[in-house]
């Protein structure tokens, strides 16, 4: 839920209100998969949604696996959360290492080999308080080791890091690859009701969105851009009369409740 929305947003609003819908992982098993996009709409990156649906369902009689390898097996679950989980759900004695973590390992250890930080966040890790040790190093880097300008006077790894003299050269920022998208989406209004469709393609597949449409210069109302994960989208809406015999029909008060992208939400916002 953090990877694009605030942690206050999502302590305050999503959080809350997803556990209270389900509270177990057998509720979100037995759920179906539009409410829980519709509970994870405004959130972004769907995937996650759907992937902790499909792993809610493998585990829905024998609960969560309790080991590295196993936690792999599900859905959207690589080393990562698999350690997260081991870690700080059940105390086991595995390393973590997640953006804040890594960016500690590579200057303390002078990496310049990205594949060689697991290796070394097992030496590194206190084996008597893994759990501890794990925290701390997120705090470290959260708060000490920071992406520009780290804290090397304050930090207690300062005596023996070997990155300290030039800390940025062992984390320069990879640019991120944008992808430029032009969508031309078709607003059909009938008795108050719009007509959206499910996605099939990758961009918020699953999702209600404006269907496409052909771009007539006469029909055209207005144009926005949008964000969404390495997408830097230019939408522009045009009115039609013509839908889809699948087409889903929603009034304005059921778009809170329904699984709509983002991107759509801004879409009828504009529209008013
Ligand atoms: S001494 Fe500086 S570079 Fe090394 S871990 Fe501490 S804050 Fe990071």
């Amino acid at each position: 839920m953090l990877q694009q929305t605030q942690v206050s947003r999502v302590q305050e609003h999503f959080y809350p209100l997803f556990l209270k819908k389900y509270p177990t992982l057998k509720a979100l098993a037995g759920a179906k998969i539009d409410d829980v996009l519709a509970s994870w709409s405004g959130l972004g990156y769907y995937s996650r949604a759907r992937n902790l649906h499909k792993s809610a369902i493998l585990c829905k009689e024998d609960g969560l696996p309790k080991s590295m390898k196993e936690l792999q097996t599900l859905f959207g679950v690589g080393r990562y959360t698999a350690s997260a989980i081991c870690s700080f759900g059940y105390h086991q004695k595995v390393p973590v290492v997640d953006t804040n973590i890594s960016r500690v390992l590579k200057r303390y250890f002078a990496l310049l080999d990205e594949k060689l930080i697991w290796q070394m966040a097992e030496k590194f890790l206190n084996p008597n308080e893994p759990t501890k040790h794990n925290l701390a190093l997120m705090d470290l880097g959260s708060l000490i080791c920071t992406p520009t300008n780290p804290q090397c006077k304050e930090c207690p790894l300062s005596f023996t890091c070997k990155g300290k003299n030039e800390p940025e050269l062992y984390t320069k920022k990879k640019k991120t690859q944008y992808e430029n998208l032009e969508l031309f989406l078709g607003v059909c209004i009938q008795n108050n009701k719009i007509a959206l469709s499910k996605s099939q393609t990758k961009l918020y597949k699953g999702l209600l969105v404006l269907p496409e449409t052909e771009p007539l210069e006469e029909n055209f109302i207005a144009s926005f851009k949008h964000s969404y994960t390495k997408y830097r989208i230019t939408v522009n809406l045009y009115k039609t009369k013509t839908y889809d015999e699948n087409s889903i029909w929603l009034e304005a008060e059921e778009m809170d409740e329904a699984p709509i992208s983002s991107m759509t939400k801004k879409a009828l916002k504009l529209l008013g």
